[in-house]
């Protein structure tokens, strides 16, 4: 497996994929986990190379956000894709990713962006995309793939790959869970034992909706008020079942309509800096 730095590590490895080979590319902030692992099975069922990239990326976090804390595993990470089968990784550095001046910014659509995480995260789809267009144009991936778990992200990719005419197709991922159903993510290592017990109300309630819903039950409200009581005491963010324009629904329809949850889960009760209790936050959804 490669080892790629550089832009320049990066181009000199992509001209060595010949014509006739397919890539397949997933971008991933690291500490992997099977979730990203399903990312990487699904490349490789589909191409003949695979190149994933690890980077935090600056952009898509807010001042207040995690951006320092976020757990990094550079070591166990470059192992797991070793072991996987990954033909390289790529894991620049943020000046190689960035210039230190002002740069051209992508503006996602405002109905897709500015509403659930991009209403509590002013930027950060700005930001994904910023470093999602970046990694497509030197990558070249014929195929990319990025998980369901991160439903907002998806479509707002998607969108832009259709709205530039980007010659990729985009390869949604279904979201792997732990074995108590708690959907995997990087962030689940903030989790202490009390917080993970009540991380667990999230796929409790997810099983709920799908219950209701397999059995006939077809009315958003109805639905998502099966959802908040579950959820309960967790502060919610949104549980909300809207289209993939993300307007509000009042009736789910197969195909075409998704539950976008997002919780925090406190962490503990001593008072951090800000003085906000420390929090994670956690996202869910369903595709119906
Ligand atoms: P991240 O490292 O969190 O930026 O995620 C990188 C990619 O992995 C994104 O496309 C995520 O949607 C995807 N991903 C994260 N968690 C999961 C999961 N539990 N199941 C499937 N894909 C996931």
């Amino acid at each position: 497996m490669e080892i790629l730095r550089t832009k320049n590590d990066l181009r000199l490895w992509r001209k060595e994929v010949v014509k006739h080979q397919r890539l397949g590319f997933a971008p991933t902030m690291g500490a992997l986990h099977d979730g990203h692992l399903s990312l990487i099975r699904a490349s490789k069922r589909d191409n003949e190379k695979t190149l994933i990239s690890i980077f935090v990326n600056p952009a898509q976090f807010g001042v207040n956000e995690d951006f320092d804390k976020y757990p990094r595993n550079e070591q166990s990470d470059i192992e797991l894709c070793n072991k996987s089968g990954v033909d390289a990784v790529f894991l620049p550095s943020i000046a190689e990713m960035y210039e230190s001046g002002s740069e051209t910014n992508i503006i996602p659509p405002k109905n897709l962006a500015t509403s659930f995480e991009g209403g509590l995260r002013s930027g950060h789809f700005n930001g994904v995309l910023r470093v999602v267009l970046k990694f497509f144009n030197l990558i070249r991936p014929n195929n990319a793939y990025f998980g369901q778990k991160d439903a907002q992200q998806l479509l707002i990719i998607k969108k832009m790959v259709s709205d530039l005419f980007l010659p990729i197709n985009i390869v949604p991922c279904l979201t792997q869970r732990d074995s108590n159903g708690l959907a995997l993510s990087s962030r689940n290592a903030y989790l202490k034992e009390n917080s993970y017990q009540n991380a667990l109300k999230i796929p409790n309630a997810i099983n709920a909706v799908k219950e209701a819903y397999d059995k006939g039950e077809v009315d958003a409200k109805i639905l998502e008020n099966i959802a908040l009581r579950h959820l309960e005491p967790l502060k919610i963010d949104y549980c909300k079942i809207v289209d993939f324009n993300l307007k509000a629904q009042k009736k789910v329809r197969e195909n075409a309509t998704l539950m976008l949850v997002a919780v925090r889960v406190a962490v503990g009760n001593q008072q951090s800096d800000n003085g906000k209790l420390n929090e994670v936050r956690l996202l869910d959804n369903i595709w119906f």
